[in-house]
């Protein structure tokens, strides 16, 4: 007989996103006439860059052509690539990365999602709250959380990221073997100082732990004392992975690239206490799995990494914080407290209250669309997410309506 994999029947649904349309459906079918606005997702609305767009084209023709034509690539990624990126993202801000240490991919969302296979199943996980879904739930699925009761998984260290310690959660008072962080942080917007990372770093060195390093936003960063990597920390290469994305670097979330940095110093045990190099275990995964991001798309994030390339993926990430400063400011002027917003493009809204109360509010009162924080955790409650990812006049136009209702 043919059996499931159990775990995942311990996977909560998550109606976040199906809720908030319905809502907004019911809503917009209520009041025709009322014009939404949306400032509740994740995804970024600008198109790509125009050097992606020329690399493209140039790729293509090569593809077109028997002599340039390209057929499978390096699993790992074709290395004027990962050299661009080991240079530019690394070796350029003091960190030691080399080339044969990046795996390009097609999001970090698989990433993040799939390197929790290299561990043994019976590890302690430590995990932010609140989060982006996917470490949790990959987890789950892999039979790590135990079962779910009043909201929590049994077997899953929670981090809480409250206003008390500004969203960046205090060190665990218990050991932990596998660590999630992400900063800047979705959903928060929260950022990390180099101290506090250097305590995490040296929390996981004590400990034998791992950290995965969730670095998907770093190009929102502005405040150059804020580290973009982890392995700007000395002593990270030994305990650290590292993912980054060209998503909300450049507008690939439709495109799709990205890379995970992992060490050949780092590494972890087996039940003997025998060190393993945890790149092995990942090229090999790796190598097994997946067949390489596709030459245009590697051709396309290359071009980023040119002087105008960076130009213009500066001005994206000005246009967005651009945005998010405007959000901050309104929401601020309002009397309600928030975090994010300066160097993140998520503002982080404190409404003390009900998550989905304050939800309803927006929409009916404003005609505008967040995201409940109560949807990435416990300590989400009360909280909304607002993202700056929508035409500068969208968010004007919504910020005014939020004053003019007078709800706050
Ligand atoms: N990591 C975080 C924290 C994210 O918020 C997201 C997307 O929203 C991702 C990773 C996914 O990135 P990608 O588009 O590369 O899969």
């Amino acid at each position: 007989m043919i059996r499931i994999n159990e775990n995942y029947l311990k996977l909560q649904t998550s109606y976040l996103f199906s809720d908030i349309a319905k809502r907004v459906a019911a809503f917009q079918k209520a009041h025709p006439d009322r014009e939404i606005i949306k400032l509740g997702i994740g995804d970024v609305t600008r198109a790509l860059p125009r050097v992606c767009i020329e690399a493209f084209h140039r790729a293509a023709d090569e593809m077109g052509n028997d002599a340039t034509f390209r057929g499978y690539g390096p699993e790992q990624g074709y290395l004027f690539l990962r050299e661009k990126i080991a240079t530019e993202d690394f070796q350029a801000r003091g960190a030691d990365i080399s080339a044969d240490e990046i795996f390009v991919s097609d999001g970090a969302k698989c990433d993040n999602g799939n390197i929790q296979e290299i561990f043994a199943t019976d590890i302690r996980i430590a995990i932010p709250d609140p989060v982006y879904p996917v470490y949790i739930d990959t987890n789950v699925m892999a039979g790590r959380s135990g079962d779910f009761r009043d909201g929590r998984y049994d077997n899953v260290l929670y981090l809480d990221s409250t206003a008390e310690n500004g969203f960046v959660p205090n060190l665990p008072e218990e050991p932990a073997d596998l660590i999630y962080l992400c900063f800047p942080n979705n959903p928060t917007g929260a950022t990390i100082t180099k101290d506090r990372l250097r305590e995490w770093v040296e929390f996981a060195r004590e400990n034998r732990a791992v950290i995965l390093f969730d670095a998907a936003y770093q190009i929102f960063i502005q405040d150059d004392s804020l580290p973009r990597s982890i392995y700007e920390i000395e002593g990270a290469r030994d305990v650290a992975i590292e993912f980054r994305s060209f998503s909300k670097t450049a507008g690939f979330t439709g495109t799709r690239c990205a890379y995970t940095v992992v060490p050949q110093t780092c590494t972890a045990y087996d039940r003997n206490g025998a060190r393993h190099a945890l790149h092995d275990l990942w090229i090999r995964r790796h190598t097994t799995k997946f067949n390489g991001v596709s030459y245009p798309v590697q051709r396309a994030a290359e071009a980023l990494y040119s002087d105008e390339g960076k130009t213009q993926v500066k001005a994206l990430a000005d246009f967005y914080l651009k945005n998010a400063a405007l959000i901050r400011r309104e929401i601020s002027d309002m009397g309600l407290s928030c975090a994010g917003g300066e160097n993140s493009p998520y503002i982080w809204v404190d409404g003390k209250g009900d998550s989905w109360k304050f939800f309803d509010l927006l929409l009916e009162k404003a005609g505008v669309v967040c995201t409940p924080g109560a949807g990435f955790g416990k300590c989400g409650q009360g909280f909304i997410r607002i993202s700056a990812f929508n035409s500068f006049e969208n968010v004007r136009k919504a910020m005014s309506r939020i004053r003019e209702a007078k709800l706050f």
